[in-house]
């Protein structure tokens, strides 16, 4: 099996995936493409949550014509999702995007896709094909056996029109298939794996499914790049794939909030001030350990061993840094030193925590 260290990097705009580098989180945009501004500010606050190539739809010729604005107007690269209509691929191509995403599902021209496929070489612009469960075409079984005999007869398909510049993924809405699948694909292919669980759906069902596929194949080491598959705003997608990735120790990026679920020796009021940490931390992007905890019972062991930590015990707080108790505070000032804290080791870019550490102890 090729694990990610070992698959072969594909480059994609700016960003590199394969070949061991970091696993690159994506998402996909759910405006209408056409609408340039609407499409342009969600990518935006895409780019802000952390994701590093983004996908839209090309459903029409005047969505494809809108690609080279879009791509002017964002820092990350910009993947076309085709599908029926190969020929807006020609375009898109045209207006710069870094990647072209096809389904064998929904490809009724092989003519057209083999011009496609050689306009996309001449450009050095990678393909992904992407296989979907949903739009797998009639001849191959509705299994993991014919999701990957489909991948496979595709990307035999591309190269032996001579391109290799290749990404690939098999997607299924049930997490366990989606797992198996990817890897008996990781058996047979040293492509980059976009991993994703398809239609997971939305909330908290989502995610659950979401974080059980994409786990149980991260940790077989596969998947190069990860799409959360999530109904409604696609930020929430990035923020449940860095959660996913934190999880795994296979991405540093962001908070880490430790938080107990609170209990009647709680005498704080521990969900406000949990969700104005989060929603202050929010933007946060160095790796820090932030606990927020309810009582004396866990709350000084995992403030303790947390970067930065706050105890609540009855109208005070005990704040920690790095293991060192900074003082007893009420709770509002604890929790204002707490994402002060945070804050000015992020403004610093802090690999040395030390210097906020001072100025944190002098605060105190
Ligand atoms: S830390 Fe204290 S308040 Fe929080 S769950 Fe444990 S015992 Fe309850």
């Amino acid at each position: 099996m090729w694990r990610r260290e070992s698959t072969i990097p594909v480059r994609i705009g700016n960003v590199v995936i394969g070949g061991g580098n970091p696993i690159a989180v994506q998402s996909m945009t759910n405006t209408h493409t056409e609408d340039v501004t609407a499409t342009v500010y969600q990518i935006k606050r895409l780019e802000k949550a952390g994701c590093e190539l983004v996908r839209v739809a090309v459903p029409t010729r005047d969505s494809a014509l809108k690609l080279r604005e879009i791509k002017k107007s964002i820092s990350i690269p910009l993947i076309a999702d085709l599908h029926f209509d190969l020929s807006l691929g020609f375009i898109a191509l045209e207006m710069g995007v870094d990647k072209i995403r096809i389904n064998p599902g929904t490809v009724p021209n092989r003519d057209i896709l083999k011009s496609l496929v050689l306009e996309a070489k001449a450009r050095n612009v990678p393909i992904r094909i992407g296989v979907n469960k949903g739009s797998l075409p009639d001849n191959y079984s509705k299994d993991k056996e014919g999701l990957v005999r489909c991948a496979l007869d595709y990307l035999k398909l591309v190269e032996d029109w001579g391109y290799n510049n290749l990404v690939v993924s098999i997607k299924s809405s049930d997490p366990e298939e989606t797992v198996s699948a990817n890897i008996l694909l990781a058996s047979y292919v040293r492509y980059p794996i976009s991993l994703g669980v398809t239609e997971a759906g939305g909330g908290w069902r989502g995610i659950v499914k979401s974080s059980i596929g994409m786990a149980l194949a991260l940790k077989e080491g596969i998947g190069d790049t990860i799409r959360v598959s999530l109904t409604g705003d696609p930020v929430m997608e990035v923020k449940v794939a860095y959660e996913i990735l934190r999880t795994l120790g296979l991405r540093k990026r962001g908070v880490n909030l430790i938080a107990c679920p609170t209990c009647g020796r709680c005498q704080v009021d521990l969900e406000s001030y949990y969700k104005e940490v989060e929603s202050a931390l929010e933007d946060i992007k160095i790796p820090i350990d932030v606990a927020v905890m309810g009582c004396s019972v866990n709350g000084p062991g995992e403030a303790r061993l947390a970067d930065c930590g706050v105890a609540f015990g009855k109208d005070k707080a005990i704040f920690f840094i790095k293991g060192e108790i900074m003082g007893t505070f009420s709770p509002r000032e604890a929790i204002e030193k707490l994402i002060g804290y945070v804050k000015e080791a992020e403004r610093s870019k802090n690999e040395n925590v030390t210097t906020v550490l001072l100025s944190t102890e002098r605060d105190a």
